[in-house]
């Protein structure tokens, strides 16, 4: 870490800093300008939590120099993760991977019916919500441990791998009984008691940003994870809050970027919560791809109109395949496969 002195510091403050530093296993370099003095730190900034320097006398400014999330940073594996979810599903590398499903599980034929269809289309991973977080309390809430095991019958019989949400750190182990990867929703991100949870079990994990969470956040809160032992996980953008009201939520390209510039982890980009609106899902879906998204969750329903929830971004089938083939162009002209 750097430390920035204040104009006028007093070589006593000095010896006192470098002496408490050196106390906490850091070695100093001083370094005199004319106007400033900087101090550089070597070693582990950890200590920053237990003893900010910031109060010290003399002190104007500590910058960190590592990233506070450290096991899914760049700086700690420089190569791409590849998450094995299955052995015909592996998300992170030159092919992309297509979630797609109903918001909520409605009963098992209505699940085989979109199933049949997303599979014919190219997707390879079945969502599907068995607990729901609703705004609303009075809101289909799902369909509990029965739609848990239609989500996985319905997967094993069109050779789907199935990703469903959990919300409450005592259903964890749950639903690993029953699905490939757990979702932690966007209002959970920072759940830290289910993360933990999450972090002890060996399913792989997709973390949806919070609705107004910013990317360090976000970061810390996959950190929580993989420090629980879980390093399979991968991050989902799935839009923010912002002033716009005419989209549901703004998909924020940027996240695909910024996260693979500064983490290993794979990014799923969801443009069904992004924009709220199913005419603008293929358009966040490309856009994605073009960003270099490791794969894409949609919402697909059979009957969007009687969907128990999220009905106005539900693609029907029909137009789910014509996504598929527009992004598959896409993921072409970027040297992927899909
Ligand atoms: C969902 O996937 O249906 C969902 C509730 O997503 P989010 O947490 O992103 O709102
Ligand atoms: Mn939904």
């Amino acid at each position: 870490m750097i430390i920035v002195l204040r104009s006028g510091a007093t070589e006593d403050q000095i010896q006192h800093i470098i002496e408490k530093a050196e106390k906490l296993g850091l070695s100093a370099n001083i370094s005199r300008g004319v106007e400033r003095t900087v101090i550089g730190l070597i070693g582990p900034e950890d200590v920053l939590r237990v003893t900010p320097l910031e109060v010290f006398p003399g002190v104007e400014q500590v910058i960190p120099v590592l990233a506070p999330y450290r096991l899914v940073s760049r700086e700690f594996k420089k190569e791409d993760s590849v998450i094995k979810i299955t052995d015909d599903v592996s998300i992170g590398g030159k092919k992309l991977h297509v979630m797609a499903g109903p918001c909520s599980i409605e009963g098992g034929d209505e699940l085989e019916a979109i199933a049949k269809e997303v599979k014919a289309a190219g997707a390879t991973i079945l969502r599907g919500g068995a607990f729901k977080p609703r705004t609303s309390p009075y809101d289909f809430q799902g369909m509990g441990e029965e739609g848990l095991k239609i989500l996985q019958d319905v997967g094993k019989k069109y050779g789907l791998a199935t990703i469903t949400e959990v919300m409450d750190p005592r259903d964890v182990e749950l639903v690993c009984k029953y699905a490939d990867i757990l979702q932690i929703g966007a209002r959970n991100m920072q759940n830290f008691n289910l993360l933990k949870e999450v972090g002890k079990v060996k399913t792989p994990v997709m973390l949806k940003r919070g609705i107004s969470a910013t990317y360090k956040e976000w970061l810390m809160s996959a950190e929580y994870i993989l420090a629980n032992g879980n390093f399979d996980v991968m991050f989902c953008e799935r839009g923010i809050r912002t002033y716009e009201t005419m989209t549901r939520n703004t998909l924020d390209i940027n996240a695909v970027a910024i996260i693979k510039y500064l983490s290993h982890l794979p990014i799923i980009v969801d443009p069904s919560h992004g924009t709220g609106k199913w005419g603008l899902v293929s358009s966040g879906a490309r856009a994605g791809i073009a960003a270099g998204c490791d794969g894409l969750q949609i919402e697909v329903h059979d009957r969007p109109e009687e969907a128990f929830s999220d009905g106005a971004q539900s693609l029907l089938p029909v137009n789910f395949t014509k996504l598929m083939d527009e992004t598959r162009k896409i993921a072409q002209a970027v040297d992927r496969e899909l």
